[in-house]
């Protein structure tokens, strides 16, 4: 085991797994059904477990069992059925607070991360301190015990954590992988499944000392990198990278609360164009565009609105002719509350070719110089006449927007795109913000 003195690893990967994350939550918001063995289901019609607390499980109570198998076991089990929006909720919060320990992180499932902790050692002092460090922050954002494994790569430290549940830490250093796993059967690491654990059998290899010993061709040549990947962590040695990338933002939007009932005409345009540079700004940052506006009045009793469909674009002057032609055609005077815009399908610039946007360059370079000098001087230190009026009352959190998966919502360094063909990975360097 190492120490504070002892030499940092080359290579550190964590692995936070909330336990019985489900059910866990459901312990927290109803403290009376705590120390009680709870399952949750899927609804309230639900016939399967889909997971449940450590006292059902110590009645022999597992994950995917029947609820009327589980009865027979445990009586007094107590069924609730699942707020997927709420673990999802839960879940961000970690995700985000994890991001405090350092920006490389995947995250692997609602209730699980990979954490590249290598750099941090060093502030750390040793894998031991920074272990401790992840159990302590997820239970104070969120009340959850986790298990934290800490390995050299993926697979390992995956299989570390489960060694010690619930709420353990377990480290296994890199120069005792391979010794640590070599009588394991090899299905105990993360995704090998029955038909793989069935063709190595033919070789006979069991466990992972036995694929370590076999000739690497057997598994590249029957599964290719997946299975040179696997002969590699039954070596001791798991080369794969964390999965940077999540999934591009559902929706850009800002959105502003006005002075109630208001009808002056060139006070609603102020707003909706100011809106409208927020949106374009912020697709230019992130080198995003898209082809879908909403735009949105709330009047006393209703939304006017219209969805705006245009060949994709991130210009603040396109934006602006687009609330133009909204105040001309849906608005005839209604007092306003609140306005709104929000690009809806924000995908990667340059999805699109070129030609069909012959000023495209031009105005990029207009954006460019527009944007640098905003970024560096403040908000709207150059913008259109117009917003010398603007409001500096709040941005309202758009009601278009919603947390499409716990993903989407979760902030901070890994920034995605993710597009078709088109895929980019953001690393520690240039980091981009979050985008909501
Ligand atoms: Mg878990």
């Amino acid at each position: 085991m190492p120490n504070a003195n002892s030499k940092p690893w080359r290579r550190a990967i964590a692995l936070a797994d909330m336990n019985a994350f489900f059910a866990s939550i459901e312990q927290l918001d109803d403290p009376a059904l705590r120390g009680r063995p709870v399952a949750v289901t899927n609804g309230m019609r639900g016939s399967c477990i889909i997971t449940c607390s450590y006292e059902a499980r110590a009645c022999g109570v597992k994950t995917t069992m029947r609820l009327r198998d589980a009865l027979k076991l445990c009586p007094e089990l107590v069924r609730k059925p699942a707020r997927p929006q709420r673990y999802a909720e839960i879940s961000s919060r970690i995700m985000h607070a994890l991001g405090c320990i350092t920006p490389l992180i995947e995250v692997f499932s609602v209730d699980e991360a990979f954490l590249d902790v290598t750099a941090s050692q060093k502030m750390f002092g040793s894998v031991e301190a920074i272990g401790e460090h992840i159990k302590q922050v997820i239970y104070q954002v969120s009340g959850v015990r986790c298990s934290v494994g800490i390995s050299e790569g993926k697979l390992s430290a995956k299989w570390a954590a489960k060694q010690n549940k619930p709420d353990g830490l377990t480290i296994l250093p890199p120069e005792q992988v391979r010794a640590a796993l070599a009588g394991r059967p090899v299905d105990e690491l993360c995704g090998i499944a029955r038909g793989i654990r069935e063709h190595l059998a033919r070789y006979g290899a069991h466990t992972c000392g036995d694929v370590a010993k076999l000739p690497m061709s057997v598994l590249a040549g029957r599964w290719g990198s997946i299975g040179r990947r696997l002969w590699s962590v039954c070596r001791g040695h798991d080369p794969a990278p964390l999965e940077l990338d999540v999934a591009a933002p559902k929706s850009i939007g800002h959105g502003k609360v006005m002075p109630p009932d208001t009808r002056d005409a060139d006070t609603v345009h102020t707003y909706l164009i100011h809106m409208a540079e927020k949106v374009a700004a912020r697709l230019r940052k992130h080198n995003y565009e898209a082809s879908r506006f909403y735009i949105g009045l709330r009047t006393r009793e209703r939304w006017l609105e219209y969805q705006y469909r245009v060949m994709p674009t991130d210009s603040s002057s396109k934006l602006r002719r687009m609330c133009q032609h909204f105040l001309q055609q849906h608005w005839h005077g209604e007092g306003v509350f609140q306005v709104q815009i929000t690009a809806q399908d924000p995908q990667p610039t340059g999805q699109q070719q070129d030609w069909l946007r012959p000023q495209r360059d031009q105005q990029r370079a207009l954006h460019q110089v527009v944007d640098t000098i905003n970024q560096r001087y403040g908000e709207f230190a150059i913008a259109p006449g117009v917003l010398l009026g603007r409001s500096d009352m709040p941005n309202v959190i758009a009601p278009a927007w919603r947390p499409e998966g716990h993903r989407a919502t979760i902030e901070g360094a890994r920034h995605v795109r993710k597009t078709g063909h088109h895929r980019q990975r953001r690393t520690a360097a240039g980091l981009p913000e979050r985008i909501s």
